[in-house]
């Protein structure tokens, strides 16, 4: 069972993007299974800062094969950018990113119709990312998409793009707008697709022979288990199956391949855009762990909502990911606070509980356990002994509420400011 699967286990941001590249040192492939541009992974190496939003984390290892997957939704420009600064900086060499033929493409008028409807809902809007993943989402399920191999066929691509523009007229007259040009989207598309051929493939075929000759296989998600499209907080979520579940669709590989599912976690809660979030901050405590964990959007530069660690989210997501390890990140932001909060439990209407609702988090009073914190830097750390034992006993108690063992714990964004990395890919 050579596939483990990288799983954001909050509200994304839970920086899988570190996490991804720790572990893509035991890998022989990374394959990102599920969303788009709308995601976005940090990487810190060697002090210098990479965002990347549809390659692979993989990417900065030279051996290793990245593949976008047939779950995915991709914008052809935003990923040409992404190769020409990888490339730029002497990455992403070769034959080393391979494109799934499947994969979405995210389209000029999804782009129009995210934004025409977010800023039609008001008060009711989602807070997407306004990059078309969701539209690009629903031209598939409607079955009117255009796919990524379609770029090699320019006839075939000039057909589907009208077709679809026709299908977005409606609405896109609904809310006021003003559909692209049939021929600037079509030459536009071909140019791209022309620079993109050379990455476009099968990458099912590719993952089945590399599953016979027993490569290991990361699978990385992006965004989180509550803002999964059937399992999240709904509606306040993403249009794909961003849990551990999706890597088996979203990749096109069988279960049976799944050895692990490592869980992701902050060390706290964050969360971008509307929806609730019951260990919410709002006040000047919200603000230090925003400021100390720079918490703002790699893809929009959105500040991120900020509060208290929620155990009864973590757990929900061990359970709907089948977690079999979490790892956890940030816990150098929470130095220096006198207490920490972690919440154990919700009141609903006077009825406490340790599930997770399907509906009405917002309203639903967090029950709280108090640990004390600690002031030694941590970040210098390099083995979980070095931890002050308050900090040691944080991380021991998450795992026992979550009901999950927690192996790697980050203490900075620097690949060396790590411990309890081990191989994530189980012995076969
Ligand atoms: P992702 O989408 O899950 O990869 O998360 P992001 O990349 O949006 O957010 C993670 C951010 O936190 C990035 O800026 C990382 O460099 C940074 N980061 C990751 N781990 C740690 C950590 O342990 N401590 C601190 N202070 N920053 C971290």
């Amino acid at each position: 069972m050579p596939a483990v699967v990288v799983v954001g286990a909050q509200w994304g941001d839970e920086g899988k993007g570190k996490v991804v590249d720790l572990f893509t040192h035991y890998a022989d492939a990374v394959v990102r299974y599920a969303g788009g541009a709308n995601a976005g992974h940090t990487l810190v190496v060697e002090g210098v800062k990479i965002v990347l939003h549809l390659v692979p984390s993989g990417a900065l290892h030279s051996d290793t094969k990245c593949v976008i997957g047939p779950g995915t939704v991709v914008d052809p420009a935003v990923l040409l950018e992404e190769i020409d600064a990888l490339q730029g900086r002497g990455l992403l060499a070769g034959d080393q990113l391979l494109v799934s033929n499947r994969a979405q493409l995210v389209l000029p008028q999804h782009k129009l119709l995210d934004g025409l409807r977010e800023e039609g809902a008001g008060d009711a809007a989602i807070g997407t990312t306004r990059r078309g993943i969701g539209p690009a989402y629903e031209d598939k399920i409607a079955r009117r998409g255009v796919r990524a191999g379609d770029l090699k066929h320019p006839r075939r691509l000039r057909a589907k793009l009208e077709a679809n523009l026709d299908s977005c007229g409606p609405i896109v007259a609904h809310f006021g707008g003003e559909l692209p040009d049939l021929s600037e989207v079509t030459d536009s598309y071909l140019a791209l697709g022309q620079r993109l051929s050379p990455f476009i493939g099968d990458t099912s075929a590719w993952l089945a022979g590399a599953l016979r000759d027993d490569a290991r296989i990361l699978l990385e998600g992006a965004q989180g288990t509550l803002l999964d499209i059937d399992h999240g907080t709904y509606p306040y979520v993403t249009s794909s199956n961003a849990i551990a579940g999706g890597a088996c669709t979203g990749a096109g590989i069988g279960p049976v391949h799944i050895g692990g599912v490592v869980g992701i976690t902050k060390a706290y809660t964050t969360r971008v855009g509307a929806g609730p979030f019951p260990t919410e901050l709002s006040g000047g405590l919200g603000e230090h762990i925003r400021k100390a964990g720079a918490e703002f959007g790699a893809t929009t530069g959105r500040p991120r909502r900020c509060g208290w660690m929620d155990a009864v989210a973590l757990r929900y997501a061990v359970h709907v990911n089948g977690c079999t390890e979490l790892a956890l990140t940030k816990l150098d932001v929470l130095t220096g606070l006198d207490e920490l909060r972690v919440c154990v439990g919700y009141d609903i209407d006077g009825v406490e509980t340790s599930t997770f609702p399907y509906d009405g988090l917002g309203s639903v009073i967090p029950i709280y356990e108090t640990l004390p914190g600690w002031t030694k830097d941590i970040s210098t750390a390099r083995d979980l002994s070095d931890l002050p034992i308050n900090a040691r006993n944080y991380v021991e108690r998450i795992a026992e509420i979550a009901g999950c063992p927690i192996g790697l714990v980050s203490l900075g964004p620097d690949r060396v400011q790590t411990v309890g990395l081990t191989d994530p890919f189980p012995a076969s």
